[in-house]
């Protein structure tokens, strides 16, 4: 299948983040609907559309609703996983600045299923430009009854608040994004119980990422058949995916799940920069390990990407060509995993920085032969025995770099330097920032 253009279809309009252009273009159309449907309809829709949260996990939604306990007097509470921070993912941000009332609409919908009438944004600190839209869009949509008391005449209350996140990556993992939600310092809890059980203040909770929930109007506006008439059996619909490194055209692109990488890559990125050929990527941001050029015809989802030792995660292809030396990239990821480690668990707080040294020796040309077993055992000795998948996370790249680029560590520990043709650094993307700022920020106030 093509390009297609469903949750980016108002990323071309000059007014798809405001409510008129959002009403011309077909906006609200399936919150009617779901004003009209049982919750338990509702949830079964998205539970027979097969869409998987696009957060990084790929939880099927619908199952996820389905564990909401309705009989505990309590209320339930709906929160938005909107602290981007996985390193090359951008694509929330985008969503979020160009078409924020579709994010609005998911929540209702979600919502209305849930029986849940207080929602909270929890976004990434960083992003200025996506808060402001987001501020404009809740209070234009409170201002004409799109939010608040009895929407439209419905009956049903819907509140959403908009919190700025602190900045950490750890904030990321929803037990964490809860305790700093609550106020507290953003440390991952032990489960069970569940948020679903028990989250934000110890209620049911479903949180869930901002594609997610921006996905869901489509399905009700469509049908599930429709939904799936896209993607791959275990993993259907739309997705975006958000192509940053060495190619001409890096940004945000809309394709079926189950594309080609390298139909991504080709036909929207026009492929790598010119006389620069790839040499590796990583599929779903840093956290996942590093494929290669030879895995380039891999369908992205879940499954087939798992199946080549991957993970889809947040769909954030990182692309690097053959003038990078693997190392650098690797070291300037994990210094960012130590960075953001928490400090709650051992093998994560300690290894993780023992890993940044290593790898900081191998590069500054001072490495010796057997760090690539140091290496080896820090990993897997974080690897399944962390409290949270960070720790994980941060062992990914190492271990796919050594399995597929081994004879560079080796050159590196040889010669002290990396091979010729190399650019140190080249292409290297570091955390995405989100700190760009446009000058309207001035006249909202905003510093
Ligand atoms: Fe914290 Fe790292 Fe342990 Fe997760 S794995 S709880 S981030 S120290």
């Amino acid at each position: 299948m093509p390009e297609v253009k469903v949750l980016s279809k108002r990323f071309d309009m000059d007014n798809g983040h405001t409510l008129q252009g959002y009403l011309d273009s077909g906006g609200f159309a399936a919150l009617r609907t779901a004003l009209d449907t049982a919750p338990a309809d509702l949830i079964a829709q998205v539970k027979d559309s097969g869409l998987r949260g696009r957060g990084g996990a790929g939880f099927p939604t619908g199952m996820k609703w389905g564990f909401v306990p309705q009989d505990l007097g309590k209320p339930i509470y709906l929160v938005i996983n909107a602290d981007e921070g996985e390193p090359g993912t951008f694509k929330d941000r985008e969503l979020m600045e160009r078409d924020p009332f579709l994010l609005l609409e998911g929540m209702l919908i979600s919502g209305r299923a849930l029986n849940c009438h207080r929602s909270f944004i929890f976004l990434r600190g960083e992003y200025l430009w996506p808060g402001v839209r987001l501020e404009e869009a809740i209070a234009e949509a409170y201002a004409n009854g799109w939010l608040g008391k009895d929407i439209l005449g419905s009956g049903f209350d819907f509140d959403v608040t908009l919190h700025y996140a602190a900045g950490a990556y750890i904030c990321g993992e929803e037990t964490a994004l809860l305790d700093a939600l609550e106020g507290r310092r953003g440390q991952p809890r032990l489960r069970p119980p569940f948020p679903a059980v028990a989250g934000l203040y110890a209620c049911p909770t479903v949180v869930n990422n901002v594609e997610t929930i921006a996905t869901v109007p489509s399905i009700i506006a469509n049908g599930t058949d429709w939904f799936r008439s896209m993607g791959t059996e275990k993993s259907p619909g739309p997705k975006l995916f958000c192509v940053s490194g060495e190619v001409v055209r890096p940004g945000n692109y809309e394709w079926p799940m189950g594309t080609p990488a390298r139909t991504i890559v080709e036909e929207s990125c026009g492929g790598m920069l010119p006389g620069r050929t790839l040499k590796f990527w990583a599929p779903g941001g840093s956290s996942t390990p590093l494929l290669t050029a030879d895995h380039l015809d891999i369908g992205m989802d879940f499954d087939a990407i798992a199946a080549a030792g991957s993970l889809l995660g947040t769909g954030a292809m990182m692309m690097y060509s053959d003038r990078t030396s693997v190392v650098d990239a690797v070291l300037n990821w994990t210094r960012f995993y130590e960075h953001e480690s928490c400090g709650k668990c051992t093998p994560c707080r300690e290894g993780v920085f023992w890993l940044a040294q290593v790898l900081q020796r191998i590069s500054d040309g001072q490495g010796r032969m057997e760090d690539l077993q140091v290496l080896d055992d820090v990993c897997d000795n974080i690897f399944g025995r962390s409290f949270c998948a960070l720790g994980d996370g941060a062992t990914s790249p190492i271990k796919a770099s050594l399995q597929y680029f081994r004879d560079e560590y080796v050159h590196l520990i040889e010669h002290g330097r990396v091979p010729d043709g190399f650019e140190p650094h080249a292409g290297v993307v570091t955390q995405n920032s989100g700190h760009h700022r446009p000058p309207s920020l001035a006249v909202v106030g905003r510093s």
